[in-house]
C-alpha cells in the first residue's frame, strides 16, 4: 500500500505532537502545522531529522494548502482554560475559519477528516455521565464560551461537510487528558499540581475541590482517536477515561507520586482559591459508544499515568531552576 499522507494541525501542541508520533510509528508521512501561539517546538524537536515528518509554521485561520493529503487531523486550538481565556478571539477564529479551511483541504483532496472536539461541548452537564446524545448546558456568553462555542460550531461545520459534501468526517470529544508535554505553565489541574508538588509548594484547589474530572493518559487517548479515524462513524464519540476523581482526590494522587519522587512521605499542603466562573461541577465520559464501536477502553490508571509523567515534569522543574 502507498504511504499515507496525514496533515496534523496543532502539531506542536500537547496532543498534536503525540498524534504525530503515533502516525509516524504507524508508517504515515506527516505534515505538521502550527502557528506556535500555544504549541512549542520542543514538543516536536525529536522529529527534526525524521524524513517522514515536515513542519510548517502556518496559521490555519488563513487559507493554506500543503498539497495532497489522505487525512486531515484538526488539532489546532488553544486548549487550556488559561490559554483560551487569554486568546479568546483567536480561539473563536481557529474554531470557525480555521475549521472551514481544514475542511476545504479534506474536501479538495477527498481526504478523511478528524476533528478534535471536547467534553466542553457538554458545558456544566446536567446529564451524568455524559453520553454523546446529550446536547449540553453551555453558557453562550460566559468566559468559557470562546472555547465551548468555537468547538460546538466546529462540530456543526464538520457535520455539515459530511452531510452536504460527503466528506468522511469524524468527531472525537476529548475529555481531560494529561501526560508528558503538557505545558508546565498552562494552568491545568495536572500540570499545576505536579509542578507545585515538585517545587514543594501548596497545591492550589479551586473552590472546595469537590468538582470532578476524569483523566485519561495521552497514549490511551491517541489510540482511541486512531481507531475512530479508521472507522465509519460520523457522529461524535467520547474518548476519555471513565474513572471519575474529585479535584481533591487528584491532588492527593499527585502528592503521593511526586512525594515519593522527592523522597518525602507526606507532601505539600493545599491552599484553597476561588472557583473560576462556569467551572463544570462534574465530568465523566460514558464510553459505551467507543467500547462497542471501536473496541476501545483506556488501559492506564491515574496512578500509573502520573508515574509515567513524572520524569517529564522533573525535567520541567530542572529547566525552571536553571532559568532562575
Ligand atoms: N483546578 C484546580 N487547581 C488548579 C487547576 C485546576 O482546582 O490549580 C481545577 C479547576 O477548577 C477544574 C479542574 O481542576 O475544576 C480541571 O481544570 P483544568 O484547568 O485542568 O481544565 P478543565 O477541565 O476545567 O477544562
Amino acid at each position: 500500500m502507498a504511504v499515507q499522507l496525514a496533515l496534523v494541525t496543532g502539531a506542536a501542541g500537547f496532543l498534536g505532537s503525540h498524534l504525530c508520533d503515533r502516525l509516524l510509528e504507524d508508517g504515515f508521512q506527516v505534515v505538521g502545522v502550527d502557528n506556535l501561539s500555544t504549541g512549542k517546538m520542543e514538543n516536536i524537536a525529536h522529529l527534526e531529522h525524521e524524513p517522514r515528518f515536515l513542519f510548517e509554521q502556518v496559521d490555519i485561520t488563513r487559507p493554506f494548502d500543503v498539497g495532497r493529503v489522505d487525512y486531515v487531523f484538526n488539532f489546532a486550538s488553544p486548549a487550556s482554560p488559561v490559554e483560551y481565556l487569554r486568546l479568546g478571539i483567536e480561539t473563536l477564529q481557529v474554531g470557525s475559519t480555521g475549521t472551514f479551511n481544514t475542511l476545504e483541504i479534506a474536501r479538495k483532496y477527498g481526504a478523511g477528516y478528524l476533528h478534535a472536539s471536547t467534553s466542553e461541548c457538554y458545558g456544566d452537564p446536567l446529564v451524568h455521565p455524559q453520553v454523546e446524545s446529550y446536547w449540553g448546558n453551555v453558557n453562550p456568553v460566559g468566559p468559557r464560551s470562546v472555547y465551548d462555542e468555537a468547538k460546538r460550531f466546529s462540530e456543526a461545520a464538520v457535520t455539515a461537510y459530511c452531510r452536504y459534501y460527503g466528506v468522511n468526517t469524524h468527531l472525537v470529544r476529548i475529555f481531560n487528558t494529561y501526560g508528558p508535554r503538557l505545558h508546565p505553565g498552562d494552568g491545568r489541574l495536572i500540570s499545576n499540581f505536579m509542578m507545585q508538588a515538585l517545587r514543594g509548594e501548596p497545591l492550589t484547589i479551586y473552590g472546595d475541590g469537590s468538582q470532578t474530572r476524569s483523566l485519561c493518559y495521552c497514549t490511551d487517548l491517541i489510540d482511541g482517536i486512531l481507531r475512530l479515524s479508521r472507522s465509519e462513524i460520523h457522529d461524535p464519540v467520547n474518548i476519555g477515561n471513565p474513572e471519575e476523581w474529585t479535584v481533591l482526590q487528584c491532588a492527593r494522587e499527585v502528592q503521593a507520586v511526586a512525594g515519593k519522587a522527592m523522597g518525602a512521605t507526606s507532601s505539600s499542603e493545599l491552599v484553597f482559591k476561588p472557583l473560576p466562573q462556569d467551572d463544570p461541577t462534574r465530568r465523566r465520559p460514558d464510553i459505551t459508544r467507543a467500547r462497542n464501536l471501536l473496541g476501545w477502553a483506556p488501559t492506564i490508571s491515574l496512578r500509573e499515568g502520573l508515574e509515567r509523567s513524572l520524569t517529564y515534569f522533573l525535567t520541567c522543574l530542572n529547566e525552571e531552576k536553571a532559568k532562575a
